[in-house]
This record gives C-alpha cells, structure tokens and sequence, in this order.
C-alpha cells in the first residue's frame, strides 16, 4: 500500500493538527490518543513515512528502526509504567483493524488491562 501523505498522524507530523504531545526524539514523536482505551493511552509513530508493522519492517534502516524502538522505550519510562508494566499493540492491517495508515504503537496502561484480546 503507498503512503497517503494525508494521513491524520502524517497531518500532527506535520504540524497541520495539534496533538498532546507526550515525547519526541528525532526518530519518533509520542503523543496521548484522542480516544483513550485505558487511563494511560499513548500512540508512538516514526518520523519517516511507513504505512504499517509490514512496511516499517522491511523498508525502514536500521537507525530508524532501533530510534523508534528506543522511543517506545523512552516513552513508556517517562509517563512512569515500568513498575506496574503496559502493553503495546501495533495493529497491522485489516484483521487488526489499522485506522491510520500510518504505523503506530500503542502505549496502554494505568488499570489491569485483562486479557490479550476481548473475543
Ligand atoms: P488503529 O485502529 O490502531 O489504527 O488506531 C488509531 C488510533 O488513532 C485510534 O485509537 C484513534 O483514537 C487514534 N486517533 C485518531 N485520530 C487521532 C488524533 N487526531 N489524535 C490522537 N489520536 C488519534
């Protein structure tokens, strides 16, 4: 799938649309989702323009990839989860439901989340 450069994510990149910004490197900004799922629910994307989990994965460098990854990291450090953990989800595709093509990472946490999946 091309990049759509329209993308509600590539618009806050962009600075087309404000975001609540929670942490940004070079590599990735991390902002709080407009419509939380959990008490903490934050969204990490790459800078660079990667539709999806398939996309990033083959054709991202190696820099970008360890920035975004340390970005998810750092993230999750800074709002203070480590202690009593979060879960990640990078919904790819159809099946997963992907809104925005644009990768994603979500930060969730601030309850026991349950399990993996509702159904
Ligand atoms: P997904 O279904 O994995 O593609 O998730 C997309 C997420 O983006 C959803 O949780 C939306 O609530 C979130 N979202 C959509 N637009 C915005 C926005 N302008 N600011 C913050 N989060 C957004």
């Amino acid at each position: 799938m091309a990049y759509d450069s329209n993308n509600v994510f590539a618009m806050i990149l962009r600075g087309d649309i404000p975001c609540d910004k929670v942490y940004e490197d070079e590599f990735a900004l991390s902002f709080k989702d407009i419509n939380a799922q959990a008490p903490v629910h934050v969204l990490v994307i790459p800078k660079g323009e990667y539709v999806s989990m398939a996309d990033f994965s083959v054709n991202a460098s190696a820099e970008e990839m360890t920035g975004f990854f340390r970005a998810v990291g750092e993230t999750a450090r800074e709002l203070g989860l480590e202690d009593d953990g979060y879960r990640l989800i990078a919904n790819t595709g159809a099946n997963a439901h992907q809104e925005v093509p644009h990768l994603h990472f979500h930060i969730l946490a601030g309850r026991k989340l349950g399990p993996m999946l509702s159904r």
